[in-house]
């Protein structure tokens, strides 16, 4: 929801009131200048005690509603036969219109699944976008991925509406090249993770819909942010805002074969699941189910988060819902914009993104600029963000960088916990660093694991820039912040 206000402007407002709250504190810069050297300049190994605001990810970090706290009172804790997964199966059925779900532990866990039965070497996968869990898996199991966007989503100034689309004549050259048989299905990512969170249309669904069922491919919908990706359709889309966010995931659905979703982002809790319609997929999966995952009607989750699961899948979507994370991020990009910071725009899903690119110009590439951008906040500001370029890339086979298209990072706004002064806050701290940032230097990686390196790898600030970048905000704002 947003409110207009007497003065003309428009913000957004919490439609919700908030009962329970959690402490947070902020650590002087020079604690912080320690921490991220002890955390190998890679703010994923940062603990959460140095922290002032964790905008790290979407991903768990969400307030559940009352209702689903509630709920999760109730769960029935039995190993088969769970009521909690019955209440589960009806809601996705009300909701998003499958007869068959499986639960499982993440959304991981489910492209590990579909990996295992639908993928086999020597395939490729197409995508509109990656994600780096789903590339993992995808690789793990022997086939390639291929990612066909329309160019309009390596502009990270743009103002078109839909830049997750993906972009029909390369699936038809596509299929020409590989033959359908050797693509085991075309993957659409709500509001793809990695590029800005950017959403796909209604129009761009239903067309990669028709080429794909037109050559006997399946087509897999990744609804991590469905939510989201519903609520900019009604907001962007000719034809669908007078339509509910309910109608417009019963319309997504009707081009799926298979669903999948992690539940961490969305519906705010921490699970996952498959759906589909085809008793057939259901099957094939269902063999592997116990072996990784559990019993089909736990798959892996706890009892409790499925009771606040279905809860959060009904709850979506409410306009208010879905539309909480993104309204308050087009206000986050804005304010950037409006300091003169490179934004990505337009505003995505899941984060207010800053372009690495644009900002740390005098680093080259190699350098890791959205890593060190990334550090250089968090000393600036106690903000986590995510680095989301090139370290977020695994090596080639030859051991070679293999350079991101975007250097970003991500500043995850998670839903409802955090408020416009907290925004307010990183914008301003966000423009001291944007005035300083010739400050900022690149990393180096130290400790380097092969797979998904960027979770634990270690990095070294080249000439400690960051005791310089340190004693700059100090000098300016005192010790004390
Ligand atoms: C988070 C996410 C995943 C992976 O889910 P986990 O629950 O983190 O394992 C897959 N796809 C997308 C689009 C995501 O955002």
């Amino acid at each position: 929801m947003s409110v207009k206000l007497s003065d003309g402007r428009t913000i957004p407002i919490e439609m919700h009131k908030v009962r329970i709250v959690q402490k947070t504190s902020l650590v002087p810069s020079s604690r912080r200048l320690e921490a991220i050297n002890e955390a190998g300049y890679n703010t994923f190994l940062l603990r959460t005690r140095d922290l002032f605001l964790d905008m790290l990810t979407d991903s768990g970090t969400n307030a559940m509603s009352d209702n689903q706290l509630a709920a999760m009172m109730v769960a029935d804790d039995a190993y088969a036969g769970c009521e909690s997964f019955y209440k589960l199966a009806d809601a996705v059925k009300d909701v998003l219109k499958f007869d068959y779900t499986m639960p499982v532990h993440q959304g991981r866990a489910a492209e590990h699944l579909l990996a295992k039965v639908f993928v086999k070497p020597g395939d490729t996968v197409l995508m509109n976008y990656h994600f780096t869990t789903t590339k993992a898996h995808f690789e793990l199991a022997g086939a390639s991925v291929l990612e066909i966007y329309t160019p309009e989503m390596m502009k990270t100034e743009s103002t078109q509406p839909f830049k997750g689309n993906l972009d029909l004549q390369r699936f038809k050259d596509c299929i020409k090249k590989f033959g359908p048989a050797k693509i085991p299905f075309v993957r659409m990512e709500a509001t793809t993770n990695l590029v800005g969170g950017q959403p796909f249309s209604m129009q761009n669904l239903k067309e990669v819909k028709k080429l794909a069922s037109d050559n006997g491919i399946m087509l897999v919908f990744d609804g991590s942010l469905l939510s989201e990706n519903a609520y900019f359709i009604k907001k962007r889309e000719k034809g669908y805002a007078d339509k509910s966010i309910q109608e417009i995931i019963w319309e997504l659905m009707e081009y799926v074969d298979l669903f999948y979703m992690s539940a961490r982002k969305s519906t705010s809790v921490r699970g996952g699941m498959i759906c589909t319609n085809k008793k057939e997929y259901y099957d094939r999966l269902l063999d592997w189910l116990p072996v990784y995952e559990g019993f089909s009607t736990y798959g892996g989750m706890s009892t409790k988060e499925i009771e606040a699961m279905h809860v959060g899948l009904r709850e979506m979507t409410d306009v208010a819902v879905a539309g909480a994370g993104p309204e308050f991020i087009e206000y986050f990009v804005q304010r950037m914009l409006d300091a003169g910071l490179p934004a990505v725009t337009p505003a995505g899903g899941l984060a207010a993104h800053v372009d690495a690119k644009r900002f740390v110009t005098h680093l080259p590439q190699s350098q890791y600029q959205a890593g060190a951008l990334a550090a250089a906040i968090y000393i600036a500001s106690g903000v986590r963000c995510m680095e989301r370029g090139t370290i977020s890339n695994d090596r080639a086979a030859d051991g070679s960088d293999v350079y991101a298209d975007l250097e970003l990072a991500r500043l995850a706004l998670p839903r409802r916990v955090y408020t416009m002064s907290h925004i307010e806050y990183v914008v301003d701290r966000l423009s001291w660093l944007y005035k300083n940032r010739k400050l900022i230097g690149g990393l180096r990686f130290v400790q380097e694991p092969k797979v998904l390196r960027f979770f634990f790898g270690r990095l070294e600030a080249l000439d400690r820039w960051d005791i310089k970048l340190a004693a700059a905000f100090k000098s300016e704002f005192g010790p004390d912040c």
